[in-house]
């Protein structure tokens, strides 16, 4: 740690920090609430700058992305994180990439966690998301990105403990970290507010590729929760959606059988890129998407 002086939002403020080469990454918890709440009280002085006609920038809370170490997941936290939220980049098993992945982030000045987290371990969604607010200050939104396509195989040759797992990380451990979410964020709950984005799949439409079916069932599952969620919390400051991807260039695709000849029959006739998927992801978390909620947005190329 070392101490330094944080320029901005009109003020200055010295604090202790992580460094990233020589740059500030990532502030230590009980500095960093004293700096968000300044950042609170001048960003009420900003807006009303903004009122007189005069520029300001906005401070934003922190945004819990799992499954970010790589693929759609690690596009979406750099996506969100140049857009000014801090982010917490969750992972399962590769440290070295959730690392990789907050050093980019910080590289470009932006601040970021990376925190491990078997998303359908219920003690682990619990200690993160009271990591993201100790770390990165109020929570802002939540992305449940993190997925895993399971088995290729028939129904008939499916094994059940195999099945069993796909469910938990799919489709138990979203509705955990949504759990978690609504809890800091709803008006219910004392929070101001947020936003939630489910990754679901256009496997949910069209019944997933040969062998994917059982894949195919939780993203289904995860727009009809979409659906119904964003019903559930509207009147509490919180707006649901998803977005379902075509095939994107990710390791997941990468033994999936016949894959190219599916993305090659799309209208777009290619793969999309997971940087596609996290401008629509940082669209629905912005305000421009304000009257939006319960929505599914494909992002497949037109497949
Ligand atoms: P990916 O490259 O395989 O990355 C999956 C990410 O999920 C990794 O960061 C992985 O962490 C994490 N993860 C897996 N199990 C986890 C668990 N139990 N707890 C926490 N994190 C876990 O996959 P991707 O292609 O980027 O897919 C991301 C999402 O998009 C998934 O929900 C997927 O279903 C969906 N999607 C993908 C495509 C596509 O064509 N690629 C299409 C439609 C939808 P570790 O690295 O630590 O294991």
């Amino acid at each position: 740690m070392r101490r330094v002086v944080i320029a901005g939002f009109g003020g200055q403020a010295v604090v202790n920090a992580s460094f990233f080469g020589d740059r500030v990454c990532l502030l230590s918890g009980g500095m960093l609430s004293l700096w968000w709440q300044a950042s609170r009280q001048r960003s009420a002085k900003s807006a009303r700058e903004v009122e007189k006609g005069m520029a300001a920038e906005q401070p934003k809370g922190a945004v819990v992305v799992t499954g970010a170490s790589r693929g759609i997941g690690a596009a979406i936290a750099e996506k969100l994180a140049q857009d000014g939220y801090g982010v917490l980049v969750n992972y399962a098993k590769d440290a070295d990439g959730a690392e990789s992945v907050v050093s980019a982030i910080c590289a470009r000045g932006g601040r970021a966690v990376a925190v491990r987290a078997d998303v359908a371990a219920p003690g682990d969604v619990a200690d993160m998301f009271q990591q993201a607010k100790q770390d990165l200050g109020p929570l802002a939104a939540l992305v449940n990105n993190a997925g895993i396509a399971g088995a290729a195989a028939r129904i008939d040759a499916q094994d059940a403990d195999e099945l069993t797992h796909l469910m938990q990380v799919n489709l138990v451990g979203p509705m955990l970290c949504a759990k978690h979410a609504i809890q800091a964020m709803s008006t219910a709950h004392g929070g101001t507010g947020g936003s939630i984005v489910n990754v679901a799949s256009v496997a949910a439409r069209t019944g997933g590729l040969p062998g994917l079916v059982p894949y195919a069932a939780t993203k289904g599952a995860m727009v009809t929760f979409t659906r119904g969620l964003a019903t559930e919390v509207a009147s509490e400051g919180i707006r649901v959606n998803s977005v379902s991807p075509g095939i994107i260039a990710t390791d997941m695709i990468v033994t999936v059988r016949d894959v190219q000849q599916a993305a090659a029959a799309s209208p777009l006739g290619r793969l999309g890129r997971p940087d596609e998927v996290a401008a629509t992801v940082s669209w629905l978390i912005s305000p421009a998407a304000s009257f939006i909620t319960g929505s599914d947005i494909t992002v497949s190329g037109g497949r």
